[in-house]
């Protein structure tokens, strides 16, 4: 099936004795330690890439489980205080018929999250077992990783917004809860768990296969 894939015909700079540069992807000879053309460190891979990639996703897994069980939003009305967590919202919102709000949310904080969680991890023990059956299919998946992270934050502005707006009725007062800043922290982490993944990795484990 995979046989069309030209995955054999992989020559990595490392393998040509060569280190690319990971900011304009200049090439210079192996030991070369800063790029002749725009002088950033020069790294074959990025040192200690994985336990940083699980240090950090760690953390961000961690920080993952009070942003549900804390309120993400505080209600303050009158008559009323109400605190809900970001399920609690999602529910909220389907019932007031909110419904592409209530989708918007439960992407950004629940469904976005959880993938970004699973394709990082599994990106990384891939690597680790050497695994690289499907290279193309991890390169898109880390492609996708990749994307995915610069809209990480959108759920921090939707929470943002959401605050700005009633903010702006004399009888409702929303505030974020605890839970706003340990899904400000997640989603940081599980970020820069992303951004210590080399996918260079993903071509040694190709190399590897091609000489088993
Ligand atoms: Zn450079």
């Amino acid at each position: 099936m995979a046989t069309h894939h030209p995955t054999t015909a992989v020559l990595s700079a490392r393998h040509a004795g060569l280190v690319g540069c990971s900011r304009c992807a200049n090439v210079s000879p192996m030991g070369t330690t800063h790029c002749p053309t725009c002088g950033s460190r020069l790294f074959s891979r990025y040192p200690r890439s994985l336990q940083l990639v699980w240090a950090w996703w760690l953390a961000g897994l961690i920080a993952y489980i009070p942003a549900n069980l804390f309120p993400m939003l505080i209600t303050d009305t009158i008559t009323s205080h109400d605190a809900s967590t970001i399920i609690g919202g999602v529910i909220e919102l389907i019932h007031y018929e909110d419904y592409f709000v209530a989708a918007v949310v439960f992407l950004a904080s629940v469904v976005i999250p959880i993938a970004k969680f699973v394709a990082v991890a599994y990106l990384a023990m891939m690597v680790q077992m050497r695994r690289n059956d499907q290279p193309h299919r991890l390169h898109r998946l880390y492609e996708i990783v990749e994307f995915i992270g610069r809209w990480s934050m959108i759920d921090v502005f939707v929470v943002a917004i959401l605050t700005s707006l009633v903010q702006l009725n004399v009888i409702a007062q929303i505030h974020p809860g605890a839970a706003a800043i340990c899904f400000a922290i997640s989603v940081i982490a599980t970020m820069i768990s992303a951004m210590c993944f080399d996918p260079r990795l993903l071509f040694d484990v190709t190399e590897g296969h091609k000489n088993d």
